[in-house]
């Protein structure tokens, strides 16, 4: 019985360290640097094809000046072609 009280003490403890810690971990969102790195994991629509996908994965292209991000190279390739056949 005193086996099944010091088990049950152990998991609350862990319990509360892993919500310490998770308090820690998410804490870290909120500084400035925190931040940018969330906004770097921005999911975005691939304009040519549509697909949604993680901005820092994405292909960067420059239309009309503004910077414009697909899921690939051939994505970027085909809107370039498209908005010049116009
Ligand atoms: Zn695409």
């Amino acid at each position: 019985m005193v086996r099944l009280v010091v088990f049950i003490a152990l998991i609350w403890g862990a319990w509360h360290l892993l919500k310490k810690l998770a308090r820690v971990y998410f804490s870290s969102f909120d500084t400035p640097q925190g931040r940018e790195s969330g906004d770097e994991a921005e999911l975005i629509q691939d304009p040519q094809c549509g697909a949604y996908f993680m901005k820092t994965k994405g292909v960067k292209g420059v239309i009309d000046g503004q910077p414009v991000y697909f899921c690939s190279r051939e994505c970027y390739d085909r809107y370039r072609e498209s908005r010049n056949a116009k």
